[in-house]
């Protein structure tokens, strides 16, 4: 019979997507769900940059580009990563790709060989852990809690590194948690990783403009420069200019590694799409006040929701520095039983009763490697917010 790849058997369907993809059933058969598993901002494209595109695609961007993108492009990527973050880099340390998923993807799969380890701080984006088994990788999970802010401590990170561990990776703001690392923070993983020449850094800073209150996002490379030769930092269009369905991201870091990931690139995607580069190249270099716009925006709804969580019982959830998530445990509800008889066991089930009983999306912390909590998107309208916060009350105070 025909067979697959065993390192597919590893591996599981994005929890989110999924999530999604039954928000979309449930609805199709007629029901009225508040999804809060949303994992983009809920406006379309700003119109200056559709436009961008638009002209570009008369002009004539309908052809392949280079494998590490458009010169245009990595030019503008360069200007935005010195204007914001103050890091330098040229040209030839950007590599262009089909959303920052595909670059992370082409890291470790340029980088990492059998048995090689990645440190991965948890709670993490749900792809971190697979793509590393879909390279021959083994993830080793960091725990963190919420008594550190749902970050990786140092004393974590040297108890996770091994002789084998080959990449560190860092998600600051974090998604699912909203964790935004300050500077000393920062400082004290890098000295960890002094001592451990073999281990690059992964830094993904795709949430660095949603920054709430006094945090501000600084990248590791900020505080040491000294890592530069191995770290990689990753980033993109579409959380920032609303661009999830464009495709393309970037990463920046030593010129062996991006001369690795563009060869890799020139044998499976050979680029980004020519139109998404182009309409990127007008996100980067034009008006920015739709981000800071964006920002505020979520911001608001940010505090609308912690707010509208607050009186739950059972539920308890910090406001978030960053991204677009709030992260409440619901440690307590475990324990209690649903008008139909069912143990809330775990964060899963918790996540089902909530989705059967008042139709309400979310998806569970244990996806992300934290069980007792939930991930909620904010991403998504005020009315909305207060319609799930109200269903949500409604249904724990119907548990026993
Ligand atoms: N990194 C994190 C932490 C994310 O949450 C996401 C998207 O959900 C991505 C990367 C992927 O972004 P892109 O659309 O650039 O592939």
């Amino acid at each position: 019979t025909a067979s697959f790849s065993s390192r597919l058997a590893q591996v599981k369907p994005s929890p989110s997507v999924a999530a999604k993809a039954r928000v979309d059933a449930l609805r199709a058969a007629g029901r009225d769900i508040i999804d809060f598993t949303i994992g983009e901002p809920d406006f379309p494209t700003p119109e200056h940059i559709v436009q961008a595109g638009a002209r570009a695609l008369a002009e004539g961007a309908t052809r392949y580009t280079g494998s590490a993108g458009t010169p245009a492009l990595r030019r503008a990527i360069c200007a935005k990563l010195q204007r914001e973050n103050r890091l330098d880099f040229q040209p030839g340390q950007v590599i262009v790709g089909t959303g920052a998923k595909q670059l992370i993807f082409n890291a470790f799969a340029a980088t990492l060989n059998e048995d090689d380890e990645v440190v991965i701080p948890a709670p993490y984006w749900v792809s971190y852990p697979d793509m590393v088994l879909l390279n021959g990788g083994t993830p080793v999970i960091a725990p963190s809690s919420a008594a550190t802010g749902f970050k990786l401590t140092p004393e974590a990170l040297r108890q996770a590194l091994t002789p084998r561990s080959r990449w560190l990776v860092l998600n600051t703001p974090n998604n699912p948690s909203g964790a935004i690392y300050t500077e000393s923070e920062l400082g004290a993983l890098c000295e960890v990783l002094r001592g451990f020449p073999a281990v690059r850094v992964m830094t993904d800073e795709i949430y660095e403009h949603f920054a709430y209150g006094g945090a501000r996002h600084l990248s590791p490379l900020n505080v040491a420069p000294d890592l530069a030769d191995r770290t990689l930092v990753v980033n993109g269009v579409s959380k920032a200019y609303a661009m999830t369905g464009w495709r393309v991201g970037y990463a920046a870091g030593p010129l062996d590694l991006i001369r690795a990931m563009t060869l890799l690139a020139s044998q499976t995607t050979t680029c980004a799409s020519a139109v998404g580069q182009a309409a990127a190249v007008t996100a980067l270099e034009g008006p920015q006040e739709c981000v800071a716009q964006a920002r505020d925006l979520f911001e608001q709804r940010r505090d609308r929701m912690v707010s509208g969580l607050a009186t739950i019982p059972g539920v308890s959830c910090s406001s978030p520095d960053g991204a677009f998530y709030l992260f409440p445990s619901v440690q307590g509800l475990l324990g209690k039983t649903t008008p139909q008889g069912r143990l809330l066991a775990g964060d899963p089930d918790v996540a089902a009763y909530l989705l059967d009983a008042v139709g309400v999306a979310s998806v569970d912390g244990s996806s992300y490697g934290m069980p007792g909590y939930l991930r909620l998107s904010f991403a998504t309208s005020a009315a909305e917010i207060d319609r799930g916060c109200a269903a949500i009350a409604q249904a724990v105070a119907a548990l026993r």
